[in-house]
């Protein structure tokens, strides 16, 4: 699932984010003056930020799926408009606590 509009672009202070047609975003590092706004205003925590302040960005590549212990994570298609639920929902970043 992606934000339309997103709110790490509408944070980001220097234009380091945009946002892709297809959905996601693309952000230039060269722009990134790591102030963290981008992490702050993400609704589903899907930007980490390093030691040094860089943001990275989930790509929603699924390669984390095999390697929690608990069986947490699952990637799931689903086509836009339609609304996530249950497991669909946690794998597009909306995690039950
Ligand atoms: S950390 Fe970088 S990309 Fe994120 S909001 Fe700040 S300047 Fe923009
Ligand atoms: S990083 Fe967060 S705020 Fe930005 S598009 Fe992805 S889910 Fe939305
Ligand atoms: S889907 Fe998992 S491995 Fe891929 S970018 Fe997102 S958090 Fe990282």
């Amino acid at each position: 699932m992606a934000c339309d509009p997103a709110p790490c672009v509408m944070a980001c202070p220097t234009g380091a984010y945009s946002q892709r047609k297809g959905g996601g975003v693309v952000v230039k590092k060269k722009l990134c003056i790591r102030c963290g706004a981008c992490a702050k205003a993400c609704p589903v925590d899907a930007i980490y930020l390093d030691a040094t302040g860089e943001p990275f960005v989930c790509i929603h590549c699924g390669r984390c799926v095999p390697y929690c212990p608990h069986d947490c994570l699952e990637q799931v298609e689903f086509s836009r408009g339609a609304a996530p639920v249950g497991k669909e929902a946690a794998a597009a970043g909306e995690v039950e606590l």
